[in-house]
């Protein structure tokens, strides 16, 4: 059986006239979500009779295409057992939907004779009920307006798969919240419709086996409430919130997972799709395995267009920003696990802060502002702390209130006890006060269900303070980017070993390891190669199973001895980038088993420079944060220099009695000037002609997140 190609849910409405012109909550909506797709299409419909031919249009298309559906809809498919017996005579409920579509009228504008034909259905059952509620005024001995009036009906209250469910509402109740009974009996003669439209097509779950292009199933979006509201977004209608989470939910289980969910559950009574497992459905709507291993990227992500021979600054990280995405997977970790990781998703306050209103400063508390002049008033017995829940006071009376009480009833201004003087039982103090003077507004710092942070934002200190004072204890993170750093030259042994003449020590790897850790990222030591294509073509082997991204230092060239270009371009996806900076040569940029390869110049200058300009951005990318910018400051210039136009340069610089002074050497070799530096001078693309004075872009290291 191939899988599900479209999944649609349909929240249903029971509404007796058409729903407002302009989108609102409880009324008819329509979530459609395709596999492999992130996106869910949203409709509103004002009429019942509206949706039901806009979905059988959609059923339409989508057979025309090929395409096998699943439509979810949010009321009960069935009864409780022994229900169908009494209506039809046997155990069959799909014959209920058939009696239900003969007595049912459902008129194009929402008129319909629900309650009509709930009462008929009691008469055919004993005593009174099961069916109840209706408006005032209708009510007959057959149809009582409330549940405590019915007796000896003989049905049971609930179908199994709702009590397990307890805060689903039962199908016999008509009117008022829920009001699920009336939404199956408007609901079920309009699904034998499409039974009856589609014919052979169509099975419905669990009754029938799904083995069917078109399959109907009972749903519940509360089963997700938990991910709706971590997934709604700001002013989201909760309904459409529902189905779209829903619907891309379904998308995203695994074909098997899915199929066992629809075969579970009573054949007479029905059930709720999920139910059976109704963790993979939450895993499913809070990423699924499309999002828990994000697509690879695309191996022509590091083309270069046409014709290009030296590429700007600007263009090359116009062009990685563009073709970068995230990498790495995503998991839902407790809020305590957060340092340092990166958010997959935005945060939705789960709380207000401060939750409730209350008082920025210690003082008296009162209702209103008061005018110019002295004002005198009694004092309240107690007093308001912090973590009180106080009682109420009376107009006209002051109450103690201390930093951080909540405003207890009838107080909403607060005046500073050193403004006041305190004369037995009485207040005395100056105006004008404003009224809601020295207090915060519940919710003033971030308001319940508005998104408290963004996806993409690393937690640091102060989102952990953010996460915890919003109620968050759950978040779906980026697993950490493991960046693997290769040191490659003959040249090379490792720092501190016994070097001979001609050898140099391994400078690059300490600092690209250093810097990788402290951009957040997970250091991956892949050591030293030498300059010999059988070794490095094992050793990117091995990074590529345990790394993100590899990091490369020297050998990037076009040279007889650049063999990680050589590699790359064996490989098949290589691009030397040849970018118009100083210091820097080029950049070879491609991949190897799929895992990005960042090659960077060998000397270490240009390493340390080519890392923060080129390679930070990019790793933060790959690791789910946006595009990072440094901050760069206008600073007079301490030095001389004339630049032709043509590259972008980076001067190793540091500031100096409110002047920024640049490194006397420029040669890319020299180590020390590294360490010797704070920042970075960037001179532009164009020339440039600068004596002391000179505003010039001066970027701390701090500024790369160093
Ligand atoms: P390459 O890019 O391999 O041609 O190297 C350029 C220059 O950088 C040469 O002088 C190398 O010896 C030097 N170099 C390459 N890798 C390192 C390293 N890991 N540490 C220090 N110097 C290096
Ligand atoms: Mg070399």
């Amino acid at each position: 059986m191939r899988p599900f190609d479209t999944f649609v849910v349909v929240d249903w409405s029971a509404k007796k006239e058409p729903s407002p012109k302009r989108p609102s909550p409880d009324a008819i909506w329509v979530g459609v979500a395709r596999l492999g797709s992130e996106d869910v299409a949203c409709d509103y419909h004002r009429t019942r009779h509206e949706a039901m031919q806009s979905l059988i249009a959609l059923v339409s298309d989508e057979r025309g295409a090929g395409r096998r559906v699943l439509l979810g809809f949010d009321f009960p498919f069935g009864y409780p057992r022994g229900f169908a017996r009494i209506v039809t005579g046997g155990d069959d409920p799909l014959a209920i939907w058939a009696a239900l579509a003969e007595r049912i009228k459902d008129h194009p504008n929402n008129a319909n004779n629900r309650f009509d034909v709930a009462e008929d259905l009691n008469r055919l059952c004993p005593g009174i009920g099961p069916f109840w509620g209706c408006p005032p005024g209708r009510a007959t001995p057959d149809l009582p307006a409330r549940g405590t009036l019915r007796r000896d009906h003989g049905l049971p209250e609930r179908r199994g798969v709702e009590q397990s469910l307890p805060t689903t509402q039962p199908c016999w109740k008509l009117f008022t919240t829920g009001s699920v009974g009336s939404q199956a009996l408007l609901g079920l003669p309009r699904l034998q419709i499409l039974r009856q439209r589609f014919g052979d097509e169509v099975a419905v779950a669990p009754f029938q086996s799904h083995d069917r292009p078109i399959v109907l199933a009972e749903v519940w979006p509360s089963l997700l409430r938990v991910a709706i509201a971590d997934l709604r977004q700001p002013h989201e209608i909760l309904d459409r919130a529902q189905v779209r989470v829903l619907a891309g939910a379904m998308s995203r289980l695994p074909p098997e997972t899915l199929n066992a969910m629809l075969r579970a559950g009573d054949k007479e009574e029905g059930t709720i799709l999920g139910v059976s497992d109704a963790e993979a459905l939450h895993a499913a709507a809070m990423g699924g395995p499309a999002r828990l291993s994000p697509p690879p990227l695309s191996s022509d992500c590091f083309a270069l267009p046409r014709g290009v021979d030296w590429t700007p600054v600007d263009e090359t990280l116009a062009l990685l920003r563009e073709r970068l995405s995230p990498v790495t997977g995503v998991t839902r970790c407790a809020v305590i696990e957060a340092a340092g990781r990166v958010l997959a998703q935005d945060v939705i306050a789960l709380r207000s802060n401060p939750p409730l209103p209350n008082t920025a400063v210690d003082g008296y508390g009162f209702a209103g502002g008061k005018g110019e002049g002295v004002h005198r008033m009694p004092l309240t017995a107690g007093r308001a702390a912090a973590g009180d829940r106080p009682g109420a006071v009376a107009p006209g009376r002051a109450v103690r209130i201390l930093t951080g009480a909540a405003l207890p009833e009838g107080v909403d201004t607060v005046v500073l006890q050193e403004d006041v003087t305190l004369q037995g039982d009485q207040i005395a103090f100056r105006g004008p006060i404003k009224p809601g003077a020295n207090t915060r507004a519940a919710g003033e710092d971030v308001a319940k269900g508005a998104v408290a942070l963004k996806r993409g934002t690393r937690v640091g200190p102060a989102e952990a303070a953010l996460l915890a004072a919003v109620g968050v204890r759950e978040v779906a993170l980026h697993a950490a980017l493991r960046v693997a750093v290769i040191s490659t030259g003959a040249e090379l042994v490792e720092a501190a070993a016994a070097a001979g003449p001609g050898q140099i020590f391994d400078a690059n790897r300490p600092m690209l390891l250093e810097i990788v850790r402290r951009l957040g990222h997970v250091p991956v030591d892949m050591g030293i190669v030498p300059d010999d294509r059988v070794v490095l073509s094992a050793r990117l082997d091995r990074a590529a199973v345990e790394a993100d991204l590899i990091l490369t230092s020297g050998g990037a060239s076009a040279g007889d001895e650049d063999h990680v270009s050589a590699l790359l371009k064996q490989a098949g996806a290589m691009t030397l980038w040849r970018i118009a900076v100083k210091p820097g040569r080029p950049l070879a940029l491609g991949f190897w088993s799929g895992v990005p390869v960042f090659g960077l110049p060998g000397n270490p200058v240009a390493a340390m420079t080519c890392a923060l300009i080129f390679a930070r951005p990019a790793m933060a990318r790959l690791a789910g944060e946006p595009w990072p910018e440094p901050q760069g400051f206008d600073v007079p210039a301490g030095f001389t220099k004339t630049k032709k136009p043509g590259r972008s340069e980076f001067l190793r610089a540091r500031i100096n009695a409110g002047r920024v002074e640049v490194f006397p050497s420029e040669g890319s070799g020299r180590v020390s000037g590294l360490s010797w530096a704070d920042g970075l001078v960037e001179l532009p693309h164009g020339a440039a002609d600068i004596s002391p004075g000179t505003p010039v872009r001066y970027i701390p290291f701090g500024s790369f997140g160093l």
